[in-house]
């Protein structure tokens, strides 16, 4: 008896097993959610955090750092030279829930954002 309904259980519903059912996570996604475990309330983000954030981004867009809000392709900009303007598309790392309202500096609350799009946000005050 009970064996036979184990069996119809079996058959009526086969398990499947795909691999799209059980994503596993980026090592940039897991170093992500690892710096995000010590909040950062209010404060900047740290590089590893900002690297782990564009990293993130750039796993989604087949290797670009994309801005989220633009969708512009954005670029790094190494070294500020006096008198020169960064470039429109210049990587920044933004707070999405403002750093002056207590945001954290840590990935799960950072977004890859353009240059002018970051400074259009923190215009808005
Ligand atoms: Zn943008």
């Amino acid at each position: 008896m009970t064996i036979g309904i184990g069996l119809k259980n079996l058959l009526s519903n086969p398990i499947k097993f795909s691999e799209s059912s059980t994503p596993q996570k980026s090592k940039a996604q897991q170093r992500a959610d690892k710096l995000s475990e010590t909040q950062r309330p209010g404060q900047p983000f740290t590089r590893a955090g900002k690297k782990a954030t564009a990293d993130v981004n750039a796993e989604k867009n087949g290797g670009k750092v994309v801005c989220e809000y633009c969708g512009t392709e954005t670029v790094k900009v190494k070294q500020s030279k006096k008198g020169v303007v960064p470039p429109q598309n210049e990587l920044q790392i933004d707070h999405k829930i403002p750093q002056s309202a207590g945001g954290s500096g840590t990935p799960n609350n950072g977004a890859a954002s353009s240059r002018s799009c970051n400074v259009k946000k923190s215009n808005k005050y």
